[in-house]
């Protein structure tokens, strides 16, 4: 029978080793070209007006670490500054990208929300590095989101009027629960696990009303497009209500904007806002933006095109694209709806023409439609014309001018 070697490495004992971290970082793999751009291709020297001690204070951590562990962390799924602390200490590729510095998570947190303008500053100077090394076409862009969570609970989401009744039932909970124990205590029944558990709820209740109540005493209408209230959050009021794959989530649309050519994203958005259509014009702006200061050069000419999904179709957005003489290619929501089984597109109002004379319109194969009346659909009035059942009956594009089934028709 073979025989090979064992180590005792199942029971979690750590080892000693010696680590050389520069070798951690092997060529071609992304944390090295991180650790490269960062060190020597892009200018960071702007965070340096953060730091104040050139004369007292203590050594700061570099900028640089804390980017590429930031980078690095994200990279990872890790999100939080709290990960991103214990990356850094526990592991090497994380190590070797900060150079053995570990930041304590309340300086990554702060890195992170403090200085949002410097990041924009450094990620221009990322497509311009990608611009100069041709990585960037400049012509067809694409735009899409994605749903990203808040660190907020959406039970402490709702309208004004929502969250005064909130605060009322949790009052109102914790009267009974002070009740309850009150009169556990009278008979003897509470015990060292019960007066914890009734210390720990009670906590819980208490600081869910001091939370909205000082939201309340605060609180600033958010408005939606239509004026109409909508909901806040009492915990991070910037995030909202949004439907995702897996449900309604409280927390922000992520919006890219990736050049064809490599797939360089040159925008990046997050918004608080469960409507990602409205966002269009201002991401498209800020991406011609970057595509201007990261000087990307279009050998092939300067016509722009757009490509996005059904949730990006407007009106206003189209208009919006043609005014910045970008050309828009957007489904609008029916567009699947149009295709009939065959994926042949269906027939629309322009296809039928109207003849004053007779008033009436005649469809693609030639039949009349007869003026029957006024009618209203979906809450529009209108006027109504009808083909004869016996014309359609017989007709060889039926499935491309009406969703009725095949058998509706055969009805007189
Ligand atoms: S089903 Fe055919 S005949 Fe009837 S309205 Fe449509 S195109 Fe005309």
């Amino acid at each position: 029978m073979a025989k090979y070697k064992q180590t005792d490495t199942e029971n979690g004992q750590g080892l000693f080793l010696s680590v050389n971290l520069k070798e951690q970082l092997i060529p071609g793999t992304f944390e090295y070209m991180l650790d490269d751009l960062i060190e020597n291709k892009i200018d960071v020297s702007i965070f340096d007006k953060n730091y104040k001690n050139d004369e007292t204070g203590a050594a700061a951590i570099p900028p640089p670490a804390l980017i590429k562990l930031i980078i690095y962390g994200y990279s990872k799924g890790v999100k939080s500054s709290r990960g991103i602390e214990e990356l850094s200490k526990n592991n090497i590729t994380a190590k070797a990208l900060a150079r053995d510095i570990e930041p304590h998570w309340t300086t990554i947190a702060g890195f992170i929300s403090g200085n949002s303008e410097m990041f924009k500053d450094v990620f221009v100077k990322v497509l311009t590095y990608c611009a100069e090394l041709g990585l960037i076409g400049g012509q067809t862009f694409a735009v899409d989101g994605c749903r990203i969570p808040s660190n907020a609970s959406m039970s402490l989401s709702g309208t004004a009027e929502e969250l005064r009744k909130k605060l009322n039932v949790y009052r109102r909970m914790a009267e009974k629960h002070i009740a309850r124990h009150q009169k556990k205590d009278r008979n003897g029944e509470t015990d060292e696990k019960t007066e914890k558990n009734y210390q720990r709820r009670q906590k819980h209740l208490n600081r869910q009303i001091e939370k909205i109540s000082i939201f309340l005493e605060n609180i600033e209408q958010k408005e939606g497009k239509r004026g109409k209230e909508i909901k806040s959050n009492v915990t991070d009021n910037e995030s909202a209500v949004i439907l995702s794959s897996s449900g309604y989530i409280q927390g922000y649309i992520g919006i890219a904007v990736s050049d064809s050519k490599n797939q360089v994203i040159i925008s990046a958005q997050a918004a608080g806002s469960a409507n990602e259509c409205e966002h269009l014009p201002r991401i498209v702006d800020d991406a011609m933006e970057n595509i201007q200061a990261a000087a990307v050069e279009t050998p092939g000419g300067t016509k722009r095109t757009l490509l996005a999904d059904k949730n990006y179709f407007s009106e206003e957005n189209l208009k919006a694209c043609e005014e910045r003489e970008i050309e828009a290619i957007i489904p609008d929501s029916q567009y699947k709806r149009r295709l009939g089984e065959n994926k042949e597109m269906r027939y629309e109002a322009g296809d039928f023409i109207y003849h004053e004379e007779g008033n009436y319109y005649e469809c693609p194969q030639g039949k009349p439609l007869l003026y029957c009346g006024e009618s209203t659909l979906s809450g529009v009035e209108g006027k109504a014309y009808q083909a004869r059942a016996k014309d359609c009956r017989v007709c060889p594009r039926f499935t491309r001018c009406t969703r009725s089934k095949k058998e509706q028709v055969q009805r007189p």
